[in-house]
């Protein structure tokens, strides 16, 4: 008789987004003739810039011919790319090639990062979070300290006062939108480093920035390459959430304890994680990634965000006149509110959907902490928002 892991069945019954797709579609069945604006898309929508574009179109005429066709590649990803992210991500900050693992999401990386770490670390995430952290934790069976975020530490946590063996970071932050400055970082880095803990930091959103106070990388803290991993994916960066391609980096000099207290390379672990379990992100998205970083790949790049950012603006100013108290939406696509009146998030959601036809994310989806918030993203058009955001302010308005 085989068995099952069981740590699966203490996972929550349905994704968030299931949950809110399944909502949304059974208020359209009932009301066919409602028009419906989604505000809580998770996904980018504009499409690919040209330069990318051309790039892969290269990279398939390439395969189409025996002299230039390629297989396998290298699991950690091709030179070519790696270098480009050194060079261009981490310019000045002493990260090397060997340090690069290419792969085909931060989701998949965030999750099986944890495939090197024993099941007796205890893990700390802060709450309200991107499910994923909390979720591939759960499977595996770890103790999970939740760490609360909210407007008195500015949604980046408090430094904790008990050893955790694990921490994740997340900024700009999914699903609050607040960023973490240099000096609260360097406190996590600290504390990383006075406890022997890693940080995780995912940087998914890192090209949405534009402040320049606000670090990039966590390696621009000094320490951190003693004790952090940092996650990025061209996902949200260059709108390849359906081509796939993203990378970690773990530095060389990052190192754990074996059970004989003997200091290991993660360097080395993930290499031979990655290289008995994943083939490589597929030659044409690692080429597509490649032109990010062109001239002008990073002009179109930067003008798409500069697109999000702008709708981002316009729906932090409307939430703010409505009186919730948004954060995000300043470098970030993510803008997070109060319900009006500390109602509960996923009847504000239901009350939005359908006394407005408004659809947003309730911030009890992404945890405890995000009980009587919501999320708003801005990756609908600017029309369509502020739209919505008309709505929306009539409906606090009326209540
Ligand atoms: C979207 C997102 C990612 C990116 O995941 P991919 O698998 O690379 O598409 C990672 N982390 C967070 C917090 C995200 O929101």
């Amino acid at each position: 008789m085989s068995l099952i892991n069981d740590n699966y069945l203490e996972l929550e019954q349905r994704y968030l987004f299931a949950e809110v797709a399944a909502r949304v579609s059974a208020f359209s069945e009932k009301n066919p003739e409602a028009s419906i604006i989604r505000m809580g898309i998770g996904d980018v929508t504009q499409p690919l810039v040209p330069a990318v574009i051309q790039a892969m179109h290269k990279a398939v005429e390439e395969c189409a011919h025996s002299e230039t066709f390629r297989g396998y590649g290298p699991e950690p990803g091709y030179d070519f790319l790696r270098q480009a992210i050194v060079d261009n991500d981490y310019a000045g900050l002493g990260i090397k090639a060997s340090e690069v693992f290419v792969s085909d999401g931060a989701k998949s990386d965030t999750g099986n990062i944890g495939d090197i770490f024993s099941a007796n670390n205890v893990i700390g995430i802060t709450d309200p979070v991107y499910p994923v952290y909390v979720d591939t934790n759960t499977m595996t069976g770890r103790e999970i300290v939740l760490i609360p975020c909210n407007p008195g530490n500015g949604f980046t946590g408090d430094i904790p006062d008990r050893k955790l063996d694990i921490i994740y970071l997340c900024y700009p932050n999914n699903p609050t939108g607040a960023v973490i400055t240099r000096d609260k970082l360097k406190a996590w880095v600290d504390y990383a480093l006075a406890n022997h803990s890693i940080i995780f930091y995912d940087a998914a959103y890192e090209a949405f920035i534009r402040d320049p106070l606000i670090p990039h990388s966590i390696y621009e803290i000094e320490g951190a390459k003693q004790c952090a991993i940092e996650f990025r994916s061209f996902s949200k960066t260059a709108g390849f959430t359906g081509i796939r391609c993203a990378f970690t980096v773990v530095p060389e000099q990052l190192t754990a304890l074996s059970a004989q207290r003997k200091e290991i390379s993660l360097n080395h672990l993930w290499d031979r994680r990655q290289s008995c379990k994943f083939n490589g992100a597929s030659y044409i998205s690692q080429r597509g990634a490649e032109a990010v970083y062109s001239p002008e790949g990073r002009e179109q790049v930067k003008a798409v965000i500069d697109g999000y950012l702008d709708t981002a603006s316009v729906i932090r100013n409307s939430l703010q006149k409505a009186g919730l108290n948004p954060t995000g939406g300043e470098n970030s696509p993510y803008i997070w509110a109060q319900t009006p009146a500390g109602m509960p998030s996923w009847d504000f959601f239901d009350l939005l959907l359908e006394r407005a036809g408004v659809v947003i994310t309730p911030g009890a989806g992404f945890g405890q902490g995000g009980e009587g918030y919501f999320r708003v993203t801005a990756f609908n058009t600017k029309d369509k928002s502020l739209q919505a955001m008309e709505k929306l302010t009539e409906l606090v308005k009326s209540l």
